[in-house]
């Protein structure tokens, strides 16, 4: 079997965590994780990197420390994984769903101005499967309603957006850098992974204090164990921090590993019509964090059945998510009554992403290609 998600782990990590390992600083104290929050901060153009326990609990953090809280309302994708509405409900907020675009599958930016009302405190950007969102139109619009931007930016370690385009102030800015706090996952299927772990990166001294304080239970200074507010047990380990160091040396060769991947695939299957591939704007530097495909309506079958037909040919692939609209276990909570998102809904059941590990070789990309162009031909004019 073909794996959906090879890592594909450097050397250098295990150097590295030995050396975590015998110091015996192996809890969350220890000069990795001041570095790896150094280094991949100052990677993403940002002033702070605050290193937590994974993706989901840094969209907690980060939608607390910029101050969201009950009664208030986050415009976001539908597209995305249940972990950033789930950040906003906890917080007590409402979560305002945007559809997605049907080239790059990230959030509708055209959409996101309407939605806007008196509730609304930030705007929740989610880069989909290694492609930026448009961000410049993002932070007009923050600037203009006084919202906080909140960049999700778990799949996208290196993505490049384009801004200012048009002007003499052209400029090319890492996504995760952008927004005023942003978030990324370092789980095993991601560009960077330290097994499990997240980061908040934020160029803002107030956003970054709040944001380690909730890390850390909210402690004080001035008396141990007197609290004054109510924060969580997030941290991260100078273990884990000893591998994510290793890799933010060779985030570039990451990306160029993932881009070579991309490449070789399309070179493969865009000759297939009512197959979409990736798309890349000339604005953006895609990292394809995974390499996902939409069928066309001219195949009669859907997502779950070329899975199928995928895995008799030994090849594992991921589903497309579902819409935060379609999840009872928000829609039990009256939220979206009414609501539709037909984009999301139609590559929700005709998407699925192929093997795209690190660990990927030519071969398995040759194979698993032959596989894709095997079960469509039949039912693609050529
Ligand atoms: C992976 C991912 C997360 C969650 O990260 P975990 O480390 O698994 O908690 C959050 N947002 C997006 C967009 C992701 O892809």
């Amino acid at each position: 079997m073909i794996p959906v998600n090879e890592p594909k782990l450097n050397d250098e990590g295990l150097e590295l965590l030995k050396d975590a390992y015998l110091s015996g600083w192996i809890s969350s104290a220890g000069r990795y994780v001041d570095e790896f929050e150094d280094a991949w901060a100052q990677y993403c153009g940002a002033e702070y990197g605050i290193a937590v326990s994974n993706g989901t609990t840094a969209l907690q953090v980060a939608v607390e420390a910029v101050g969201v809280g009950q009664g208030d309302e986050v415009i976001m994708p539908t597209y995305t994984i249940i972990s950033c509405a789930l950040a906003v409900v906890r917080a007590g907020a409402t979560p305002v769903l945007v559809d997605c675009d049907p080239l790059t599958w990230c959030m509708n930016v055209e959409h996101i101005e309407g939605l806007i009302t008196d509730r609304t405190k930030a705007i929740m950007v989610v880069h989909i499967f290694g492609h930026p969102v448009d961000m410049d139109p993002i932070m007009a619009l923050a600037a203009k309603y006084d919202l906080k931007v909140i960049e999700d930016a778990a799949e996208v370690h290196g993505a490049l957006y384009k801004s200012n385009r048009g002007t003499n102030k052209e400029v090319w800015k890492k996504c995760g850098g952008i927004g005023d706090i942003s978030t990324f996952s370092f789980f095993a299927n991601k560009l960077i992974t330290t097994g499990e772990g997240g980061m908040v990166v934020t160029n803002s001294v107030e956003l970054a204090e709040k944001s380690k304080d909730l890390r850390n239970l909210c402690f004080r200074t001035d008396r141990r164990f007197l609290h004054t507010e109510l924060g969580y047990q997030f941290r991260f380990t100078n273990v884990q921090a000893a591998i994510g160091l290793s890799q933010v040396r060779e985030i570039e060769e990451i990306v160029e590993r993932k881009r070579w991947i991309a490449k070789e695939y399309s070179s493969r299957l865009q000759h297939i019509s009512q197959l979409q591939l990736p798309y890349e704007h000339d604005w953006a530097r895609n990292v394809y964090w995974v390499y996902a495909l939409v069928l066309g309506d001219e195949i009669p079958f859907d997502a779950k059945f070329f899975a199928d037909k995928l895995r008799e040919r030994g090849i594992e692939t991921r589903p497309f998510f579902l819409g935060m609209h379609a999840q009872p276990a928000l829609t039990d909570l009256r939220f979206f009554e009414g609501e539709s998102y037909p984009v999301t809904d139609r590559i929700a059941s005709r998407g699925l992403y192929l093997p795209s590990g690190l660990a990927l070789t030519l071969d398995q990309i040759e194979d698993v290609a032959s596989a894709v162009v095997d079960i469509l031909t039949p039912y693609v004019s050529a």
